[in-house]
């Protein structure tokens, strides 16, 4: 059994002989794979995981190494693999050719077997080192999950997936509500508490493992979940709102509960037919009363601009509504009902846009969901806001 905490190496070389020597001299400290031809060294190359680092040999029939290094420099998954080449070359044009080729060390047998050890350890401690940083370059240092750069980055490739494969995409922005009053009563590091506890408890709020929530910036954070539809998301999104006022962070200057609450703004790229989205359209803007989704504990309100608060006696209604639903669905949670009810709206609404997604881009998403987190903390906070852009 390959044992997870020592580093992988690949040996590639046509000579048992070859084999045996570095298998002796290495088996002890690194997991070990062994290739015969140049055609193997590939193939395990794009093994998970991938090795650490490629011993590899010059000679070999059919492919030789120079012709390996080559293949493994043009595939985004193998390029960054560290290559030492271990050979009897030992002309200074064949050093200056492979190490030209892109390996990070040229090794000509034989070899004093101390020496090559230190090397290949050397080069390994670079990797680790590499590997550390590229993770902490990606992390958010105060809350520990994704940072600003790794969100950005996940949003543009799910966006294209998203206009390549015609599937629907969600993005929420969330805003811990009146923070600044909170960091003003409770000084800074009781909000830095406070940040970590929130960023937690909205990882734990999604499951899937390619949704990802990521901290914005400040109090701002954000969530990605592709191939999610407008009603999904909104059911994720209600499970972060409730998971971060579960919290029970207390308040005291919050106008809208005695808990650190959040405001979510959703926008969701539907993969609909032209034809459906204007009957939904139509069918919804017609419909003034509460609608709770059956399968989750969901409840949405269409609002016909951005601007119109909701009747009350609407939205009386739809939170008893959703306070039944919590207290027969939710028993563990009884502070829910309350909280909702005691805005007297619904926490969740939808509005549809039309928009024809010609040139429609990523940073477009970005801003239509910071427009409707706008909107929800204008609608009283600790709320969510959504819209639908559907594809034409
Ligand atoms: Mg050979």
């Amino acid at each position: 059994m390959v044992n997870k905490s020592k580093a992988r190496i690949l040996i590639v070389d046509d000579e048992k002989i070859n084999l045996r020597i570095l298998v002796d001299l290495l088996k002890d400290d690194y997991a070990l794979v062994l290739a015969r031809s140049g055609e193997q060294a590939l193939r395990f190359s794009l093994q998970n995981p991938p090795p650490d680092l490629i011993l590899l040999d010059v000679i070999m029939p059919d492919m030789g190494g120079y012709e390996v290094i080559k293949k493994l420099k043009e595939h985004d998954l193998t390029k960054d693999i560290p290559v030492i080449f271990v050979t009897a070359l030992d002309s200074v044009e064949d050093e200056e050719h492979g190490l030209k080729l892109g390996a990070v060390d040229y090794i000509t047998k034989p070899f004093s077997p101390p020496i090559v050890k230190m090397r290949i350890h050397n080069h390994l401690r670079f990797v680790h080192q590499h590997k550390l940083l590229d993770k902490l370059a990606y992390l958010d240092a105060l809350t520990e999950i994704s940072n600003r750069r790794r969100f950005d980055q996940v949003l543009k490739n799910e966006f294209s997936r998203a206009m390549r494969n015609s599937t629907n995409l969600s993005l929420g922005m969330i805003d811990v509500d009146f923070f600044k009053q909170y960091n003003d009563h409770y000084g800074h590091a009781m909000g830095d508490q406070a940040l970590h506890r929130i960023a937690s408890a909205l990882d734990d709020a999604l499951k899937r493992p390619a949704d990802l929530v990521a901290r914005y910036g400040g109090e701002e954070f954000a969530i990605i979940l592709p191939e999610t539809d407008s009603d999904s998301a909104i059911q994720v999104a209600e499970r972060t709102r409730i998971a971060v006022i579960s919290q029970q962070i207390p308040h005291l200057h919050s106008s809208v509960s005695d808990y650190v609450s959040i405001s979510i703004g959703i926008v969701t790229v539907c993969a609909l037919p032209v034809n459906n989205t204007e009957n939904s359209y139509e069918a919804d803007k017609t419909n003034n009363s509460c609608k709770i989704d059956e399968m989750d504990n969901l409840s949405a309100i269409p609002v016909p601009s951005p601007d119109k608060i909701p009747n009350p006696t609407t939205a009386e209604n739809c939170a008893g509504e959703i306070s039944n639903l919590h207290t027969n669905t939710k028993p563990e949670r009884p502070n829910v009902p309350e909280t909702i009810k005691n805005f007297g709206t619904s926490t969740k609404e939808t509005q549809k846009n039309k928009i024809t997604l010609g040139g429609y881009t990523h940073e477009l998403l970005l801003e239509e969901a910071d427009r409707n987190l706008y909107i929800a903390k204008q609608k009283g906070r600790n709320r969510i806001f959504a819209t639908r852009i559907e594809k034409q």
